[in-house]
């Protein structure tokens, strides 16, 4: 069997899991010294809490917050690897993996890959908007915000303002939801005593849903609660406007309605890239690969897919599960347990998804939460929401980290991160008056 380097021969049968998100994670943290050998890769050295990234970009929380290391996980445990490297291609006749790194054999492979950002093949929209599907992501997202007002004080012309100062969210989905409820809580709280000399009634915050209404996986009473709540927040929302083009500057609707904007957040939905050597695979909406009862990739007995990246149907979900934290854990919960059970020769267990609910925060004191046919507002659904997310977070200390911050921002009504960390020179032009 071919090896990276450094990654010895084990007595104990090899699993590779590629992905340390949610799935990937569970998975490899129930199958430590269990007798396999464990290796585990990731392009990031780091653990990444996606529900929090809109927190990251306007300025709530540390990026060290929401992305835990993955060495510190697993210190000292026999028989696991971890390597910090890119999936190239899978090469399902040796049973290898090819890796930025180099090449390395499998027993069992385990894909847990997640999803991308989906542009639905615009590249126009793809090389003008802001995504936010990775930490570094929602920091140049918070840089962004921030320049913008930076800019926006030095432009002779208040008519020039306006595109500079307003904010467009594209989908009205959770992500889109919760980043629009966030950026009019800063421009309520945050932004008008930071920058006194802007008028801030001249920005304005569009979300702009393509379907009939927001939140549209939710229930009724979450999607018109959920409106109601970013309306009051001064949130321009409309639904039924799909998003043609955007040019940097103007982004038009299908409507033909035009709306100036520097800043336009592409929060419109996921999709599963291709894997050169998988291309035999079934696909489903939106790419992910089809799989059987067990996570199994047929007609492979030791290729497994697990969470976003993934689709599998039951009767209860004829479309598949939802792309969100539940199924991906739940699934690496039973695939561990089955793997397990495959080594003594017992039969696997096919996968049942129990539905937790789900949940969008809008802003202070502002939440919806269906849980079967409960569904709640307000204060006690941003209680729980707050209550759900600190638990789910890894990690004791970035648990208490993220409770302190909540916690000052509730009281002080100030989200204190407002740095602009770049690497490269400022992107303020110099502006002759
Ligand atoms: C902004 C945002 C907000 C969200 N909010 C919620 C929420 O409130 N509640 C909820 O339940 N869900 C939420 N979700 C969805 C949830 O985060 C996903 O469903 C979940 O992360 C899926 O887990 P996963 O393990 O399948 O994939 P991921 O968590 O995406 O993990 C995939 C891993 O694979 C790695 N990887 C990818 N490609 C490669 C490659 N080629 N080589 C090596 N490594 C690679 C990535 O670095 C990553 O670590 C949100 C998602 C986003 C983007």
């Amino acid at each position: 069997m071919l090896s990276l380097p450094n990654i010895p021969v084990s007595n104990n049968p090899r699993i590779i899991v590629i992905g340390a998100g949610f799935a990937g994670l569970r998975l490899v943290r129930s199958l430590v010294k269990r007798n396999f050998q464990v290796v585990l890769i990731d392009r990031n050295n780091y653990h990444q809490f996606q529900p929090l990234y809109y927190q990251v970009a306007t300025s709530g929380l540390e990026p060290s917050s929401i992305a835990f290391p993955l060495r510190k996980l697993f210190q000292g445990i026999p028989d696991f690897h971890f390597r910090m490297a890119e999936l190239e291609r899978v090469d399902v006749e040796n049973n290898q993996i090819q890796t930025s790194i180099g090449t390395l054999g499998y027993d069992i492979l385990v894909l847990a890959l997640g999803a991308v950002t989906n542009y639905f093949g615009n590249k126009e929209i793809e090389a003008n908007s802001l995504a936010m599907k990775s930490v570094s992501q929602a920091i140049q997202l918070r840089n962004i915000l921030l320049e913008n007002y930076e800019e926006a004080l030095n432009l002779p012309v208040e008519a020039d303002q306006e595109g500079i100062m307003n904010i467009v969210v594209v989908g009205g989905g959770p992500t889109g939801v919760e980043l629009a409820g966030s950026i009019a809580d800063m421009k309520k709280f945050v932004f008008p005593s930071d920058y006194p000399e802007l008028d801030f009634t001249r920005m304005k915050i569009f979300i702009l849903e393509a379907a009939d209404r927001l939140l549209a996986p939710m229930s009724d009473f979450a999607s018109k609660r959920a409106t109601s709540y970013l309306i009051k927040m001064g949130v321009t929302v409309k639904t039924g406007a799909a998003v043609e083009g955007y040019d940097g500057a103007t982004i038009t609707l299908n409507t033909g309605e035009k709306i100036a904007s520097r800043t336009v957040l592409w929060a419109a939905g996921v999709k599963v890239p291709d894997i050169p050597g998988l291309e035999n695979a079934s696909r489903g909406r939106g790419g992910r690969i089809v799989v059987d009862r067990f996570n199994r990739l047929s007609p492979h007995k030791n290729i497994y897919v697990i969470g976003d990246q993934a689709i599998m149907t039951e009767d209860a979900f004829p479309q598949g599960h939802p792309q969100v934290a539940q199924p991906a854990i739940q699934q690496a919960r039973l695939l561990a347990h089955n793997l397990l059970r495959s080594k003594k020769n017992l039969e696997m267990v096919p996968f049942t998804y129990h539905d937790k609910g789900s949940m969008a925060t809008v802003g202070r004191n502002k939440a919806v939460v269906d849980i079967g046919h409960l569904h709640i507002g307000g204060f006690i659904a941003w209680l729980i929401w707050i209550l759900v997310h600190l638990m789910a977070i890894v990690g004791t200390k970035n648990r208490f980290f993220i409770f302190i911050n909540w916690a000052w921002n509730y009281l002080t009504y100030d989200q204190s991160l407002r740095l602009i960390i770049r690497s490269a020179a400022p992107r303020i032009p110099q502006v002759m008056v």
